[in-house]
């Protein structure tokens, strides 16, 4: 159990040099990584919607599309998701269309994560495949590099207009990038 945490410890770092990428490209930092049920990594990206112009592009749906085109089947089995925040209703029903296993996420999201927090999608018993969810890994520094990312982007706003931003970014999570 003690090995199996250092595991997702070390994935969800992997996930996390992701979500920071992500950042300096202007995109809200959320990062992911997939593992096959042998441990291997078999693909890692961050959010893409902005320079993508595709409001599906999440980490996990980038990397369920990494995995699967490399593993060479559209089904997932045994494989483990990592991803920086709880994933969204989209991304989990895209997991169980996949039949990932696992998934590990970092921080909550109190907005739209649906593994818990505003729903969980991953345990409907008449759904015909259900996730097993472990929750809380680098808890906080998957919140921090969100949390960074608004707080310099409230100041470069402030900067700019010279007044407050409230209306424009003011949710610590990510779908609040209103721009
Ligand atoms: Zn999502």
């Amino acid at each position: 159990m003690a090995e199996e945490m250092e595991v997702h410890g070390a994935m969800m770092r992997l996930a996390l040099q992701e979500a920071v990428q992500g950042a300096e490209g202007g995109e809200v930092p959320v990062g992911a990584v997939l593992v096959d049920g042998f441990g291997d990594l078999i693909a890692k990206a961050h959010n893409m919607p902005i320079s993508q112009c595709d409001p599906t592009a999440h980490a996990e749906i980038l990397v369920l599309r990494e995995g699967a085109r490399r593993i060479g089947n559209y089904r997932l089995p045994g494989t483990v998701l990592y991803v920086t925040i709880e994933p969204c209703a989209m991304c989990v029903g895209a997991m169980l269309h996949a039949r990932v296993s696992t998934l590990v996420f970092g921080a909550r999201d109190p907005k739209s994560g649906a593994a818990g927090s505003v729903v969980d999608l991953t345990t409907v018993s008449t759904f015909n495949h259900t996730i097993e969810v472990v929750g809380g890994v680098e808890e906080e520094s998957c919140a921090r590099v969100i949390q960074d990312f608004f707080r310099r982007r409230r100041l470069q706003l402030d900067g700019r207009t010279g007044r407050g931003t409230e209306v424009a970014v003011t949710g610590s999570t990510r779908n609040r990038l209103v721009l």
